[in-house]
């Protein structure tokens, strides 16, 4: 049982990080990676939940990286990161910097749609230290009874054309696998069949990922469909990239992704979990 992607209270999940661990034990999950958006502030607490359980849970380090490239926003995780490279916390810094100052202009707009304190509002559900997502800020429109579940107020409020929308300027493509790969990492593309790109652009896409040093695609994803599953699982094959499978699991504000819960990789797929499993 293995699940590489998953979110924890340091970014955007609702769970603590060892409360993310001990879930992850009672569903028999024995190697687990946290993969917080932006910041590796959960791995300590993880790393010492997963050693406290019996049989030992197997934890990876990782984070989802938010990239820019060609005005998509993309999403790359680092897997088996050193949390203590230097290049790659700068790098992390300067995202969180952008990820502040867009809040901040997020709160502005929702302000002007009619929501009092946004800012402080959806900061009661990150807690103070943690990055602000925009799920924070769909959390607490949820609160205000003003939509009936985060998935509705991201498409009324928080999307390209909506009240709350802000574009931001993420890492770029280069710059993000770099930093992976400085901190001894494995660049993994992140549910791959949820960028709204056409094949072309895709394959695009994956072709620099891989002249800039990136190794792997998430070919099984809780986000993905299972026909997305076996048609990223063909992209991998033809660009020779390792593949992974992870749930995206964020706690119950994303009822339907569940830890755990998710398919096989499909046959012929190299798993990327060889790189460093012992067995
Ligand atoms: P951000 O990185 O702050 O722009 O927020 C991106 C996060 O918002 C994603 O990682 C998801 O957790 C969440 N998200 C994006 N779109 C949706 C959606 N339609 N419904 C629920 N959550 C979403
Ligand atoms: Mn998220
Ligand atoms: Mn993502
Ligand atoms: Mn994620």
């Amino acid at each position: 049982m293995i699940d590489l992607h998953s979110h924890s209270t340091a970014s955007d999940g609702s769970l603590l990080p060892a409360e993310l661990v001990q879930l992850a034990a009672q569903r028999g999950i024995q190697t687990l990676a946290l993969t917080d958006h932006d910041t590796t502030a959960g791995i300590v607490e993880a790393q010492q939940a997963a050693q406290q359980q019996t049989p030992a849970l197997h934890l990876i380090a990782g984070v989802e990286i938010s990239v820019t490239w060609n005005s998509y926003v993309i999403h790359v995780l680092g897997l088996n990161i050193d949390i203590e490279n230097a290049e790659l916390q700068q790098g992390l810094r300067s995202i969180q910097v952008e990820r502040e100052q867009r809040a901040q202009k997020i709160a502005q707009q929702l302000e002007k749609a009619g929501f009092q304190d946004a800012y402080a509002g959806a900061k009661a559900f990150s807690g103070d230290g943690n990055l602000l997502s925009r799920t924070h800020f769909a959390r607490y429109i949820v609160q205000q009874g003003r939509a009936s579940s985060v998935n509705k107020v991201f498409r009324h409020y928080l999307v390209h054309g909506k009240p709350g929308y802000v574009k931001a300027q993420w890492a770029a493509l280069d710059a993000a696998v770099a930093w992976i790969n400085h901190a001894d990492g494995i660049a993994v593309v992140a549910h791959p069949a949820r960028y709204k790109m056409t094949r072309t652009q895709l394959k695009k896409m994956l072709t620099a990922f891989k002249a800039y040093g990136g190794r792997a695609l998430e070919v099984v994803s809780g986000t993905h469909s299972r026909d997305d599953n076996l048609q990223m699982a063909q992209l991998a094959q033809q660009f020779g990239l390792l593949a992974s499978r992870g749930s995206d699991y964020h706690g119950a504000s994303h009822f339907w992704l569940q830890l755990g819960t998710i398919d096989d990789l499909p046959r012929g797929c190299q798993p990327v979990w060889k790189l460093w499993s012992v067995d």
